[in-house]
């Protein structure tokens, strides 16, 4: 068959309110800003990505995104879109970071592979459709407040909670011991302190927590700090996940060598997209760590991206896929299904989900053909 063509890319600036304020220990963020990016060919396909910045840790913003975005579909026009690795390629040597507005494309690109194949995203990329348990995720707030939601999502049949932690240690080490006297010892517990502590709160909050039933723990110092993740490894038995200090597979490599952590966690915001994404996974496979699918405040079209990822490679054990329950309006046609904490994929050709057009009608469009 001859070569498809990329004949145009329209961009689609969008926001949508928060249900409530999320804070964390970067900051708080009550709205979440996105690009939409569908890039057409000559075959009459068309493929769908999302561009989700977070920038306290993309270090992107929409603004910064949109303006990426139109210089990456020029750089794009007219080429193969079949060509994943080609035009991957093609974007990391035209622009360094900017991994969200890359992944969008990314994204898009693999949906119009599916497409064209007639192969759901996670068949197209080789694996089969596997029972996906996502844990929810509780922003920080008060000890009792943060005690309360844990609760409710315990009721609700969650598999796994995640907890934010990351201001001091006497509150952090109180919302776990609050957390755990609501909801009892059984279900697995996470935290993710984003950052927020230094090496010896991080060791002293760690030890305090260990018999606490806490899977791993998140990102626990600076994304730079790589020496405190390696030597934290040696102090305390809670397992430690590479989170902000993990972006593209050159950091895997790096984290993983000097044996800073025991889970990655990979998100398409910071890989830049599928491609990326599976040689990070092959780099911790290679190593024999396992690593987690997680999200930054994707609406399902990115989610689901990522769940068809998660889907298709046994070495994701963990899903941290729960962005879209902080969205008070949700914008997504088709796509993955979530009940309490599991996913179910759609079946159809590619990601299988598209923005609704209504949804789109009020959105900012910039068209690069
Ligand atoms: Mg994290």
């Amino acid at each position: 068959m001859s070569a498809l063509r990329i004949t145009a890319v329209e961009l689609f600036r969008a926001a949508i309110p928060m249900v409530a304020p999320f804070r964390i220990a970067l900051g708080t963020v009550s709205q979440a800003d996105y690009l939409f990016v569908r890039i057409d060919t000559d075959a009459g396909v068309s493929g769908w990505g999302e561009a989700t910045p977070f920038s306290m840790i993309t270090g992107d913003t929409q603004g910064t995104n949109l303006a990426a975005a139109v210089d990456l579909a020029r750089l794009l026009l007219g080429e193969d879109p079949l060509d994943i690795e080609g035009r991957v390629d093609d974007m990391r040597r035209f622009l360094a970071f900017n991994s969200s507005a890359r992944s969008a494309f990314d994204m898009a690109l693999h949906d119009v592979a599916g497409k064209v194949a007639g192969l759901p995203l996670y068949a197209l990329l080789g694996g089969s459709r596997r029972a996906l348990a996502t844990d929810r995720t509780i922003g920080l707030a008060a000890p009792e407040r943060m005690a309360e939601q844990a609760l409710e999502l315990a009721r609700s049949g969650v598999p796994a909670i995640k907890v934010k932690l990351g201001t001091t240690a006497r509150e952090d080490v109180s919302r776990v011991d609050r957390i755990r006297a609501a909801i009892g010892g059984e279900l697995p517990l996470r935290v993710d302190a984003n950052q927020g502590w230094d090496f010896p709160t991080a060791v002293g909050v760690l030890t305090r927590l260990e018999s606490s039933g806490i899977e791993y723990c998140e990102q626990p110092v600076a994304r730079w700090d790589h020496d405190s993740l390696r030597r934290l490894r040696q102090r305390v038995s809670v397992p430690i996940m590479a989170d902000e200090s993990l972006f593209d597979h050159h950091d895997a490599f790096e984290l993983l060598a000097g044996d800073c952590c025991d889970y990655l966690n990979i998100k398409l915001a910071k890989s830049g997209g599928i491609h990326t994404a599976l040689q990070v996974n092959a780099v911790a496979e290679a190593r024999g760590i396992a690593c987690m699918l997680g999200c930054m405040m994707e609406t399902r079209l990115g989610l689901t991206a990522a769940a068809h990822l998660a889907s298709a490679r046994r070495n994701v054990r963990y899903a941290d896929l729960d962005g879209h329950y902080q969205l008070a309006e949700d914008p997504i046609g088709g796509g993955a299904r979530w009940d309490a904490g599991t996913i179910t994929l759609p079946d159809a050709p590619g990601i299988g989900a598209e923005v609704d057009p209504g949804f789109l009608a009020r959105c900012e469009r910039t068209r690069i053909a």
